[in-house]
């Protein structure tokens, strides 16, 4: 077994768009493989007809391009060896009936004919009693099933063409273990188990039977999800027991619960955008409801901000590193360091790792992210000098350290690229005495006789002229980013004159002593 080659598989069912819990079980699948030269595949767990929502499955192949972290086969990424991989095409193979079969016949499961009415009535009975109705070891003897009913009777249901299901015949004590990378030892009495359903008499299995057989037939070596199906472990385990597979397996790993940022509950599907930031990869419109939900993709977030955040959630490297790109991720992820507790989610953090890889990225890289939005935000031409590659290129340097998203620099920067119509008027009353004015008026003259219009030559130029008109350089320093950006702080002062330039500078000077020194 230890010398099987990884197979890691991300197994989503399409009943909705993929939540960021789910991305992070991809991802940890995916550096999984990556690390140990393995195989990642993407399988659709289609089995659930009544929970199928149509466009969940493209949006899931769609989120994981997005984040770069695609799988080697499956749906959507191209056809290995062991197609289909959607449950779904599976079921109409006849795969999983004869695995349905094999269990009955070894006495491992049984069929149950019990009408849905019928487990009603049952519940009714025990919540009258206070307690939960469970089908298993015990009330399975007094249900309608093959345990109960003569083989015949059994015979002539079934070609009577009566509906039924298999459900494994879980034993009434047994002592189930097994061992999880993550937690350890997990150990449950099969007596807290219920008979689940396997297989309907449409043909199709359930979750659990469909996942058993597609995991042992996919050569699957090692099972990463998410705490929720913990629950869910010792019944597979028996699966793999009773189908003869046990050996081959797969490790499990269940990894910790995504937590709101208070530390209260799980972060689900239901608090997208309530608590003010995304909880899905990509935009998000149900195809129902026409609810829409927000996505880190459309919120301007970097597909690598995103990973390296939700790598983080849940792991660590054993150092101090924060900032990983992917190819690093898939050299340090261990098992080792994933936590057992639930990692809270922080959106402060998450704008944070953003603004990290925004600082890292070159600024024409940025640039000519920008250019189409600023074009069409300020309805340039396309010869406008602003849309040049020097002109763009060093308002984003200018920017950069301000912003956390790319999307932020057109607002933030806005006088960059269009003179000011408003001036903070209450900040220029307070600096605003006698003599601005003329100081400003020769300042106009000293700067357009400056041969070259840089930031090194402008503001030895300004504090002499501003010496010469006795003003406190900081004083007017203010005044002169007000009037050319409107207000009180922004981008580096003397930055931002040379990418003006000579002639914009000094006629915004001019127009805005027009509006402020009246
Ligand atoms: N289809 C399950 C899901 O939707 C897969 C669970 C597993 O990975 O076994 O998450």
């Amino acid at each position: 077994m230890e010398n099987r080659k990884v197979r890691v598989r991300f197994a989503p069912s399409p009943t909705g768009p993929l939540h960021m819990g789910g991305v992070r079980t991809a991802l940890y699948n995916y550096l999984f493989a990556k690390k140990n030269g393995g195989d990642f595949i993407l399988r659709i767990e289609d089995t659930d007809t009544d929970r199928f929502v149509p466009g969940a499955e493209q949006y899931i192949i769609e989120a994981l391009k997005w984040c770069g972290i695609e799988p080697n086969e499956g749906v959507g990424f191209g056809d290995g060896p062991y197609a289909p991989y959607r449950q779904s095409e599976r079921k109409e193979k006849g795969v999983y009936a004869q695995y349905a079969k094999q269990l009955i016949d070894a006495g491992h499961a049984y069929y149950a004919f019990d009408s849905k009415e019928e487990l009603d009535e049952q519940r009714k009975k025990f919540d009258a009693l206070k307690k939960n109705f469970s089908y298993n070891a015990i009330t399975r003897l007094n249900l309608k099933n093959s345990l109960t009913l003569s083989a015949e009777e059994v015979k002539n249901k079934i070609d009577a063409g009566e509906t039924y299901v298999v459900r494994i015949k879980i034993p009434a004590d047994e002592e189930i273990r097994f061992q999880d990378i993550v937690r350890g030892w997990v150990v449950v009495n099969a007596s807290q188990l219920d008979d689940k359903v396997l297989f309907k008499s449409d043909g199709m299995p359930t979750y659990h039977l469909a996942n058993v057989v597609d995991d042992y037939l996919m050569k699957i070596t090692h099972v990463i999800r998410g705490e929720e199906w913990l629950p869910s472990a010792p019944l597979h385990l028996m699966l793999y027991r009773y189908l003869g597979w046990e050996d081959v397996m797969p490790h499990f790993s269940h990894l910790p619960l995504l937590l709101r940022p208070d530390g209260n509950g799980k972060l689900s599907k239901r608090d997208g955008d309530r608590l003010g930031f995304p909880v899905f990869p990509l935009d998000w419109e149900d195809p129902i409801t026409k609810e829409k939900s927000s996505g880190y993709r459309e919120k301007g977030y970097f597909p690598e901000a995103f990973i390296n955040m939700l790598a983080l959630l849940g792991w660590n490297p054993g150092t101090e590193q924060e900032i990983f790109s992917v190819e690093e991720l898939c050299k340090v992820f261990s098992f080792e360091h994933i936590h057992k507790a639930g990692a809270k989610f922080d959106p402060e953090k998450a704008k944070w790792f953003n603004e990290q890889f925004l600082r890292a990225k070159p600024d024409a890289e940025i640039a000519n992210h920008i250019r189409t939005s600023v074009k069409n935000h300020f309805q340039f031409n396309d010869d406008d000098r602003r849309l040049s590659d020097s002109f763009l290129n060093r308002a984003v340097q200018l920017l950069k350290p301000r912003v956390q998203f790319e999307n932020e620099m057109i607002e933030k920067g806005n006088y960059l690229f269009t003179a000011p119509t408003v001036f903070d008027e209450q900040a220029i009353a307070k600096k605003w005495k006698d003599g601005c004015k003329e100081f400003f008026e020769s300042l106009k003259e000293t700067l357009s006789s400056l041969d070259e219009f840089t930031a090194s030559n402008i503001e030895p130029t300004f504090k002499e002229c501003a010496a010469k008109n006795n003003q406190k350089p900081g004083d007017v320093l203010f005044l002169f980013r007000i009037l050319l950006s409107g207000q009180g702080g922004g981008v580096d002062l003397m930055g931002m004159a040379e990418l003006l330039g000579k002639e914009e500078v000094i006629a915004r000077i001019t127009k805005g002593l027009l509006v402020i020194a009246k």
